[in-house]
C-alpha cells in the first residue's frame, strides 16, 4: 500500500523555487495561446464550438513572455505552446524565438494539429523549436472528417511531412483512441514508428468538457489494452527509459526507428513526478489537469503588479495543486467546466 505524503506546509523559500505542497518542482509551462481552433474534434470540442474569449481578455505575447522570465528565475526551464491550435494564432514564431531567448528557459516545444505547420514549419525552427507534438487520431481521410469534423485529413498529413523535412527531432504523434471509433488503427499507427523515426503515444481518452459518463466510458480505452494489442502483433516490446516527470511509458518494437508509447492520464496516474502547471489564454493558471481549480493571474498582472508578486501568486495557485489527479471524481460531482481547448491540453 503506498504510504500518504504529508503536505509540506508553504513558506517564502518556496517561491524560490517553484515547489508545490507535495515537494514536486514546477520546471514546465505549457501556454495555451489562444482557446480558438480550425478543428472540432469530437473529444475536445462541441460541433458548434464555444463562445471564445474576447481578444482583449487574451495575454499578449508581452504578457506571456514576462510570466515566463520571472518563472524562469524560479526554475522554469520549459515551455510547450498548446491551445486550442496555437498556430492560428499570429507570429508564434516570433513569440517562441523570444522564449527561447529568456535566460533559464532550456526548451521551447509546440502541441498543433499540424494542419499550419507547412506555413511555420522553417520559422518555428529559426525560433530554436526544435521538438513537435502532431495531433493524429486516424490514417483514414473520411475517419479524420468525421473525428476532427472537418475534412482536413491531407493538410494535417501534410503538417507531419513538413514537421519531417524540417528536421523536428523529435516528432510525436499524438493519438486520442476511442472504442468504436479508431481503436482498430492501433496497430496501424505502431506500423509507422518501423521505417521512420515518429514516436507514436496514444492517449487515454480523458473525460474533460461536456461528456457524460456513460459516453466516456463507453468510449474509453485503457493503455493497458493497448500494450497487450500492440504485444499481440509485434511481440514482446523494449521498454526505453524515460525521466520521472515523463507522462508516458516508451516503447520500441524490435528493429523500429521510432517508438510507440502510452499516456495514461486515469488508468495509471503519472502524478508521483508531475512537473507543470498550465497558463490559459484568458491568463488562468490551471495547477492539475483533473480538478476545475483555476487562480486568476491575469488581473494582478494588469494591474501593475510587481515580478516578485507574480512569484506569489503563482506559488499560491501550487499550493491548490493536488497530489493525485482524479478525473472520475471530478466526473461524479458534473464534470470540467472547461473544454480541453480552452485549458490547453
Ligand atoms: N490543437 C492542438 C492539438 O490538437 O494538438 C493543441 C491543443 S489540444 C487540446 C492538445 C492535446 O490534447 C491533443 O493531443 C489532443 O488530442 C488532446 N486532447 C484534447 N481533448 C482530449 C481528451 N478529452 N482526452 C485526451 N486527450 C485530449
Ligand atoms: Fe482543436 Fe486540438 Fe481540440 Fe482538436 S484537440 S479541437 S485540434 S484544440
Amino acid at each position: 500500500m503506498p504510504i500518504p505524503k504529508i503536505p509540506l506546509p508553504m513558506s517564502d523559500s518556496m517561491t524560490d523555487n517553484l515547489s508545490d505542497k507535495w515537494g514536486r518542482r514546477i520546471e514546465y509551462l505549457r501556454v495555451s495561446l489562444t482557446d480558438r481552433c480550425n478543428l472540432r474534434c469530437v473529444y475536445c470540442m462541441p460541433e458548434e464550438g464555444v463562445p471564445y474569449e474576447n481578444l482583449d481578455n487574451v495575454l499578449s505575447f508581452d504578457e506571456i513572455e514576462r510570466v515566463v522570465r520571472v518563472l524562469a528565475t524560479a526554475g522554469l526551464r520549459k515551455v510547450r505552446l498548446t491551445g486550442g491550435e496555437p498556430l492560428v494564432r499570429k507570429n508564434v514564431p516570433e513569440l517562441a524565438a523570444r522564449l527561447n531567448a529568456t535566460p533559464g528557459v532550456r526548451e521551447v516545444t509546440l502541441t498543433t494539429n499540424g494542419i499550419l505547420l507547412p506555413r511555420y514549419a522553417a520559422d518555428l525552427r529559426r525560433a530554436g523549436v526544435s521538438r513537435v507534438n502532431i495531433s493524429m487520431d486516424t490514417l483514414k481521410p473520411e475517419r479524420f472528417a468525421e473525428i476532427a469534423r472537418r475534412p482536413e485529413y491531407a493538410r494535417a498529413h501534410a503538417g507531419i511531412a513538413s514537421a519531417i523535412a524540417h528536421g523536428f527531432d523529435p516528432i510525436k504523434l499524438n493519438c486520442v483512441l476511442m472504442r468504436g471509433v479508431n481503436d482498430d488503427e492501433i496497430n496501424d499507427f505502431a506500423r509507422l514508428t518501423v521505417g521512420q523515426p515518429l514516436h507514436v503515444r496514444f492517449l487515454e481518452y480523458m473525460p474533460i468538457g461536456m461528456v457524460t459518463p456513460p459516453a466516456w466510458r463507453a468510449r474509453y480505452v485503457s493503455n493497458e489494452e493497448v500494450l497487450t494489442r500492440l504485444t499481440e502483433e509485434w511481440g514482446e516490446l523494449e521498454p526505453i527509459e524515460s525521466d520521472a516527470a515523463s507522462t508516458s511509458r516508451t516503447f520500441r518494437i524490435a528493429g523500429a526507428l521510432g517508438t510507440v508509447g502510452v499516456i495514461n492520464p486515469i488508468s495509471h496516474r503519472f502524478c508521483d513526478g508531475c512537473n507543470r502547471l498550465r497558463l490559459t489564454a484568458n491568463g488562468r493558471l490551471v495547477p492539475c489537469l483533473s480538478d476545475n481549480y483555476e487562480y486568476d493571474l491575469m488581473t494582478p498582472l494588469r494591474a501593475g503588479c510587481t515580478d516578485a508578486d507574480i512569484l506569489h501568486h503563482v506559488a499560491d495557485a501550487l499550493t491548490h495543486k493536488p497530489e493525485q489527479s482524479d478525473f472520475e471524481g471530478r466526473l461524479g460531482k458534473g464534470g470540467s467546466l472547461r473544454i480541453m481547448a480552452q485549458i490547453g491540453g
